[in-house]
């Protein structure tokens, strides 16, 4: 029995599918995903269309309140805020309707598991977990043994032993009975960690690992540029930061 865990899609159709197409042959049982479906990429409906036929469980990011006018995008930088800008003309009423009703907390695994996009602690105001000190705060507000989170872009494991001393792992662990986990499973469309590659998380029994599956980074970029996205944003594709 294992499934997978992904976020921060960002409008990324290529990476999408080839991610999907990576979780069909370790037939996982689900698909959790944690927000930021749009913002950044070309194909804001594609994405949402295909997420929520493939996913069992759908949490928003910020830049799925920022397309919906749920929160303030000022504070986004500025290419940020213009491909929320672009998204918001050419996504369908429909589309933003469903990513507005999209929860920002999920406990699914029969309540195992909390997924939240940025932080468990007020997981509607887009904290940042960079740093285990940032970890350790955090760990008092979830109850379950592992909290999955996206958001930074920036794949991590992070592993709470009884003493409190945090533990941090790259890709790959054994999950042990006494320790707690908040683990980021990075981002499928835009990964800032120095690897161009989309991530994604895939839970076994009791082993997490953060996998990595390369997709056409040329397609999508040469879409954003037909659009008139950001030159920054469709760069920093190639180089995954
Ligand atoms: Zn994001």
């Amino acid at each position: 029995m294992s499934y997978a865990v992904i976020s921060d899609v960002h409008s990324n159709l290529e990476a999408l599918n080839a991610v999907l197409e990576a979780l069909k042959k370790k037939s996982v049982t689900d698909i959790f995903f944690l927000g930021d479906a749009v913002g950044y990429g070309p194909d804001p409906d594609k994405c949402i269309e295909i997420l929520t036929r493939e996913c069992t469980v759908l949490l928003s990011g910020n830049h799925d309140w920022g397309v919906c006018g749920l929160t303030d995008v000022s504070f986004f930088n500025v290419y940020a805020r213009a491909a929320i800008e672009w998204t918001r003309t050419v996504m369908s009423k429909e589309h933003k309707e469903i990513l507005r009703a999209f929860p920002v907390i999920a406990r699914p695994q029969n309540g195992t598991v909390t997924l939240v996009h940025a932080s468990p602690f007020e997981p509607d105001k887009w904290h940042y977990i960079i740093s285990p000190t940032d970890a350790a705060v955090n760990f008092r507000f979830f109850y379950t043994a592992i909290c999955f989170i996206g958001h930074s872009h920036q794949p991590f494991i992070m592993e709470q032993i009884p003493s409190g001393k945090i533990n941090i792992y790259k890709n790959k662990i054994t999950l042990k009975p006494d320790c707690r986990y908040i683990v980021n499973v990075g981002s499928v469309g835009q990964p800032r960690d120095g690897d161009p590659q989309a991530g994604y998380a895939v839970v076994g029994d009791d082993t997490i690992s953060i996998e990595r599956i390369g997709y056409n980074i040329e397609a999508t970029q040469l879409k954003m540029k037909r659009f008139g996205l950001p030159h920054p944003l469709i760069e920093r594709l190639s180089v995954g930061l």
